[in-house]
């Protein structure tokens, strides 16, 4: 069966001329400046079915990118999932076996347990213990604009300020069950400098979240000196942005009916001025927002019971 009322504007790259790479693992090329400098990491394709960032890496690679310091490293990570995508059934291809941005507690990694995902994440696992700055580049199930998802540890912090772009910066957990690769244990230490963004760039197959993916990991390389100028003004689109919106995540809301529904076709970033209003109704159950001027993150409408939601954000 075809998923139903999807359009899908962005037709996914060949991505086969990189399986090979350069660096022992499927998929993950790295060019070596020669220079001291920063591993510099940018993945794509971490669900399968968000293709905008194997567009921007198709980009990158076709015209040449190399960094001007220190190492980068393009990555296409669920590729698997990636290579049943079908235009007509998008929404099947995000993992093979589990989604692979949910595994990386230690735990689930040194197990004996078995899955697509986990075997790439622990082929994946020592090549992102050699990295600095990672950006993992996704997409979303709504219109939402751009947002930039990370725990708020201050190196994130810090990191989000300098590459300033998308406009809209998310702090907090994501109140998933597991672990997000940018929370494996290395980028989540707030002892060393290594840090990862994640990166929601749109709405999963509009034209315009590849524009936005190809400007994520544009910015991103300036922030970290990696790029020449006129490397960044040559292929950038959304120059100068939007000053950066940040938002402090409180909360998480999961479904627990079958019959959750929001009330309207909520988009993502909606800020609800006042407290108690209703927002969705869950079986017999109202939903209200919590506080005064309440955002509301990446809202998802496909839903059953027992699901992530939505997460509830202040202004800050
Ligand atoms: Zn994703």
């Amino acid at each position: 069966m075809p998923n139903a009322n999807i359009s899908v504007e962005l037709t996914p790259p060949d991505i086969s001329p990189y399986m090979t790479g350069n660096t022992g693992v499927e998929y993950v090329t790295r060019f070596d400046s020669g220079k001291p400098g920063p591993h510099v990491m940018i993945n794509a394709l971490m669900h399968g079915n968000e293709i905008c960032g194997a567009l921007a890496l198709d980009h990158l690679f076709k015209h040449d990118i190399r960094p001007t310091h220190g190492v980068l490293s393009l990555g296409f990570l669920n590729y698997k999932a990636f290579l049943t995508f079908d235009a007509q059934r998008p929404l099947n291809s995000r993992y093979v076996d589990e989604d692979l941005n949910r595994v990386w507690t230690e735990e689930r990694l040194d197990s004996d347990e078995d899955s697509s995902e986990l075997r790439r994440a622990r082929e994946m696992r020592p090549y992102f213990d050699t990295v600095d700055y990672l950006l993992d580049i996704h997409s979303m199930s709504t219109p939402s604009p751009a947002v930039t998802l990370c725990n708020g540890l201050d190196k994130e912090r810090d990191l989000t300020r300098k590459v300033g772009f998308p406009e809209y910066a998310a702090y907090g957990s994501g109140f998933v069950v597991g672990r997000r690769l940018i929370e494996y244990t290395p980028f989540h230490d707030s002892n060393n400098a290594k840090t990862g963004l994640l990166v929601e760039c749109g709405y999963h197959w509009a034209k315009e979240t590849a524009v936005t993916a190809l400007d994520v990991a544009l910015f991103f390389l300036r922030a970290l000196n990696m790029i020449p100028t006129e490397f960044f003004d040559a292929h950038v689109t959304n120059n100068p942005p939007p000053p950066l919106k940040g938002l402090e995540i409180t909360e998480g809301l999961y479904s627990k009916s079958n019959a959750f529904r929001f009330t309207k076709q909520y988009k993502g970033m909606e800020v609800i001025e006042t407290a108690g209003t209703v927002i969705a109704r869950d079986g017999d159950e109202e939903i209200v927002t919590p506080y005064d001027n309440c955002a509301l993150i990446m809202p998802n409408h496909n839903v059953g019971a027992d699901m992530r939601v939505l997460r509830f954000a202040r202004l800050s």
